[in-house]
């Protein structure tokens, strides 16, 4: 049995997908531990593995976010974090490190213990057609003030002087990839698949182990249960989600807003069969659902074609356009520009939706795509092999 070290950054998006990993490889008798900040402690710890805690608390996401800022937070949370997370790891003693593509504390470590590591993409894998975010692009140097830029080479500079940072990029520091990568997406749903070679490991939507919520009235939904949500990150504007609410209550038995880091009073009144929360058990609600109206999050995008949902993508930034294109190029539902959101707009797209059969039968071809790619199982799999593939050979020829 094997010792393995996931070190993630602090975003739902980019922890839940590995939550039914770890569960899988505790399962399968694996010693996990998994470097994190306390928001995400308890949830690790139900899936199984130890959680170490990064110093400092929960780190706020930079300001403004941009690509310049966004890998300079980065590599200043490297600067800040290497070094207490190689004295845990020097204890732990990993066969393999699992670190977020954008964990550049993960690579950074993994390098200097010289242990195999395996990247994790929660969002599409970054190639011709999808561009990464953080790539050194034209754009993204144009982009910057050049004081952000000085401070990002200043702080990139003294990263590669202080730990072993070969084969990191030296700017597209959120792509980091390693001999494994595993994407928690279809090759169904990833544009230009085929352009990737044979280290992207396609295992689909990595869904479960997550912790219930027994105040969510999950079993009184009344059908159809239409479900809105911009996810965790974006502050969402409340006059946008009481649209939403508006626009689909007329259409809806149940509805459900999601509000995330707005507070669901500020959308008062609402109709009478509208239940606004913070956070609700998105797969379980997904699972019940006929339409999902969404900002496009990569996670929630996945987890509602898992369920072969339909959706209305309303993207709100970062990869959530690109995401947006693809549900429409695969037939699987509509989009909808932040500026063109009105309660006729939403509903007549709604109701689309909700009549035209065609969605539904796009949404399911890709829910059986998502199932077939094999989710948590298939990423214990492929980490597995990669563990057999990389123990060095004096250790091939013992028992296994
Ligand atoms: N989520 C949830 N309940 C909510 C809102 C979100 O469980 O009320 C989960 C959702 O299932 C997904 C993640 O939070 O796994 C959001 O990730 P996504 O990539 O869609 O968007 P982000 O929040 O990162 O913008």
């Amino acid at each position: 049995m094997s010792t393995i070290a996931f070190l993630n950054i602090a975003m739902h998006g980019r922890v839940n997908p590995t939550l039914p990993v770890v569960a899988e490889l505790v399962r399968r008798g694996h010693t996990v531990t998994y470097h994190t900040s306390p928001a995400f402690r308890d949830e690790i710890e139900d899936a199984g593995a130890t959680v170490h805690l990064y110093p400092g608390g929960d780190q706020p996401l930079p300001d403004p976010p941009m690509p310049i800022t966004l890998v300079d937070g980065l590599v200043r949370a490297a600067l800040d974090l290497v070094p207490p997370v190689l004295t845990d790891l020097r204890r732990i003693r990993p066969d393999l490190i699992v670190h977020d593509n954008a964990c550049v504390w993960g690579a950074v470590a993994a390098n200097e213990l010289g242990v195999p590591a395996a990247s994790s993409y929660t969002t599409f894998a970054f190639g011709r057609q999808v561009p990464s975010p953080t790539r050194a692009s034209l754009g993204l140097l144009r982009g910057a003030k050049p004081e952000y830029f000085t401070r990002f080479a200043q702080s990139r500079r003294r990263l590669a002087r202080r730990f072993d940072t070969r084969g990191l990029p030296v700017v597209d520091l959120g792509n980091i990839s390693q001999p494994l990568n595993l994407v928690f997406t279809s090759r169904a749903f990833q544009p230009g698949a085929d352009d990737f070679d044979a280290s992207y490991r396609f295992v689909g939507p990595s869904i479960g182990s997550r912790p219930s919520d027994p105040s969510f009235p999950v079993d009184e939904l009344r059908g159809p249960v239409l479900y809105a949500s911009l996810g965790t990150v974006f502050n969402a504007d409340p006059k946008l989600l009481r649209t939403f609410a508006g626009a689909l209550s007329p259409l809806g038995g149940t509805v459900i807003v999601s509000t995330g880091q707005t507070d669901p009073t500020a959308l008062e009144p609402l109709p009478a069969n509208v239940i606004a929360r913070r956070f609700v058990p998105q797969p379980d609600v997904l699972a019940r659902a006929a339409l999902f109206v969404t900002h496009g999050g990569m996670n929630s995008a996945n987890e509602a074609l898992y369920a072969g949902v339909p959706l209305l993508v309303v993207p709100q930034g970062a990869d959530q356009p690109l995401v947006a294109r693809r549900v429409v190029e695969l037939g699987a539902g509509l989009s909808l520009r932040t500026r063109d959101v009105a309660e006729d707009s939403v509903r007549t797209l709604a109701r689309r939706l909700l009549e035209d059969p065609r969605f539904r039968a796009s949404a399911s071809r890709l829910l059986a795509a998502q199932h077939e790619a094999g989710g948590a199982r298939r990423a214990a799999d492929e980490l597995e092999r990669y563990l057999r593939e990389s123990r060095p050979v004096s250790q091939h020829s013992g028992a296994e």
